[in-house]
């Protein structure tokens, strides 16, 4: 199926990337999983070394070279349809909330539609992105506050979204970033595990690590460096084997089992 997503400054500069790069790209992601099936090497005893400002600036550089394509994976239409899937999106794969909402938004393809939904019929197609009820309840209420306090459409503060039902820090930057180009941070699992690795931050709650990564970059860059951590923390360092062998920025990164 195409990919329906509304498009952002960052993802419109990543489309212009030549072709080579995205193989170059596959390529590289490729044999790092292959690396990671073969390998037996996992970081067991996570120390964090926190580095220069130059030098986290320069992996990011090279991050982003090896992703010029990252963008938001989850599938959407409109600010609404994004700000339905992220909340759905805890505690789950993208990949399983882009199969059901298809069918949601298909049925309720706005806030005043969601709103009105039998919640039955909500829970039923939402099933299989776990934690079913109270996801059912939360997007539903969402959706009625937006029509209730914001005439249907998503706000574009941050201080706006966390006040909607489900919607935390985390999930506002991604509608601000995804929906709107507003530049933010997404501090997920794989953002926070990075930012340790790599040396960028030293702290574990996510508002601090969005604080020391916010002081690490330029501001136009966040909602970019965040998904291309992201992809990377997706792609080569998992969470467990991290394919360092192939790792682009091995020679540079403070957790790197190769060097
Ligand atoms: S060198 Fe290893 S730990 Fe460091 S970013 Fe690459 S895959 Fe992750």
């Amino acid at each position: 199926m195409k990919k329906t997503t509304t498009r952002t400054k960052a993802a419109t500069k990543h489309d212009r990337q030549p072709k080579s790069a995205s193989k170059r790209q596959t390529a590289a992601v490729k044999k790092a999983a292959r690396s990671n099936k073969t390998g037996s090497s996992s970081i067991k005893h996570e120390t964090i070394t926190k580095v220069s400002a130059a030098k986290a600036r320069e992996m990011m550089r090279k991050l982003c070279d090896l992703y010029p394509d990252a963008s938001c994976e989850l599938k959407f239409s409109t600010p609404f349809q994004l700000l339905i899937a992220t909340i759905l999106s805890a505690q789950t794969t993208d990949v399983a909330v882009n199969k059901c909402t298809k069918t949601l938004f298909d049925e309720f393809p706005n806030a005043k539609a969601l709103a009105e939904a039998d919640l039955d019929r909500i829970k039923e197609i939402i099933k299989p992105t776990g934690y079913y009820n109270a996801k059912a309840t939360n997007i539903q209420n969402c959706a009625r506050k937006l029509v209730e306090k914001f005439k249907g459409e998503v706000p574009k503060t941050q201080a706006e979204l966390t006040t909607l039902p489900g919607v935390g820090v985390k999930t506002a930057n991604v509608v601000l970033g995804e929906a709107f180009g507003i530049p933010g941070w997404t501090v997920d699992t794989h953002v926070q595990r990075l930012s340790k690795r790599l040396g960028l931050t030293a702290n574990s709650d996510p508002l601090k690590i969005e604080s020391d990564l916010q002081k690490l970059f330029p501001k136009d860059d966040w909602s970019k460096d965040s998904i291309t951590l992201i992809w990377h923390g997706r792609r080569m360092c998992f969470a467990k084997k991290p394919a360092c062998e192939r790792c682009p920025i091995n020679h540079l990164c403070p957790s790197s089992l190769v060097v």
